[in-house]
């Protein structure tokens, strides 16, 4: 068996919160480290990316990663520009993520490191960089296997469905679940009856189709942001109520699941109370679910 796990170095959603009343959680944004034995697999980009390269450069074994990005709004990207890897000339590291080609994905990337926003270009990176063009089948690093689908959230955002050590874990940091219903849903009476007909299908299809996406995983990192009220107010961001995030991993048969992409105005005393409410609804469902809640250098064993 080799020797495999995975680290959390940034677990809130839309920007860094770094206030002392958030720190048991953690304030920087999306980067989950994934490693088995001597490949490190990076998802995301965030703030956690930057101590995450100020230890990798420190160590001298490993000198090749892969970074996976879901999409390219700043939380998920931001931290690139400080990750101390990318200047060196002694490292390789690959990117993957949404885009037509290779090209678009380099575009994408850069664009944030662009003056008059910052000093230095991508042109300025040392490594041996390059960018992986969308692949039909799986894509691969050392022993594991990546898929990928696309999520609702808003712009082209991916999902990754991953296996490691015979284990399936699936990391979804964006994404609003039933997103149709829920869009819909206030304006069910306005439809005609063939038209309520074609909407209950579609969100048939959508439930059917979230399902699959995370249908047994060992581990699921996915989206919680919300609390019910704020959903209500922030209904079709692109991101989900944890309470639909719980429900579906019910569903799903999914075993572990680690509510992630915490709303950074959320204090770590808001966040428990989520954490408290998650658990009881595991215990009116005699769901065998396990519920976390992912925290800044929080690791697993896979
Ligand atoms: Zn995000
Ligand atoms: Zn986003």
């Amino acid at each position: 068996m080799s020797n495999a796990y995975l680290r959390f170095w940034g677990v809130r959603g839309s920007h860094a919160a770094p206030f002392a009343s958030h720190l048991n959680v953690g304030g920087n944004t999306s980067c989950v480290e994934i490693r088995v034995d001597d490949h490190i697999l990076i998802c995301d980009a965030g703030t956690g990316i930057i101590p995450f390269g100020n230890e990798l450069i420190r160590q001298k074994d490993i000198r090749e990663l892969l970074i996976i990005l879901t999409h390219y709004h700043w939380d998920h990207v931001c931290g690139l520009p400080f990750f101390v890897p990318a200047f060196s000339p002694d490292w390789k590291v690959s990117f993957f993520g949404p885009g037509d080609d290779d090209d678009e994905i380099k575009k994408h990337v850069s664009a944030q490191m662009r003056a008059p926003y910052f000093p230095v270009g991508t042109e300025s990176w040392l490594a041996n960089i390059h960018y992986i063009p969308p692949h039909r089948d799986k894509l691969r690093h050392g022993p594991i296997s990546i898929e990928y689908s696309n999520v609702h959230h808003p712009g082209s955002t991916y999902g990754y469905r991953m296996r490691v050590n015979g284990k399936t874990i699936i990391y979804i940091s964006d994404n609003e679940c039933n997103f149709i219903e829920k869009s819909v849903r206030q304006r069910r009476g306005e439809l005609n009856e063939e038209e309520q007909i074609l909407y209950d299908d579609m969100i048939q299809e959508e439930h059917q189709s979230e399902l699959d996406l995370i249908e047994n995983a060992d581990i699921l990192i996915h989206d919680a942001q919300y609390t019910p009220e704020d959903y209500e107010k922030k209904r079709g961001w692109g991101h989900s109520c944890y309470i639909d995030t719980i429900n579906m991993a019910i569903d799903a048969g999914v075993k572990e699941l680690y509510l992630y992409h915490h709303d950074p105005n959320y204090d770590d005393e808001a966040i428990n109370v989520i954490y408290q409410h998650a658990e009881k609804i595991i215990k009116e469902n005699n769901s065998s679910l396990k519920c976390h809640l992912a925290k800044e250098g929080m690791q697993i064993k896979i």
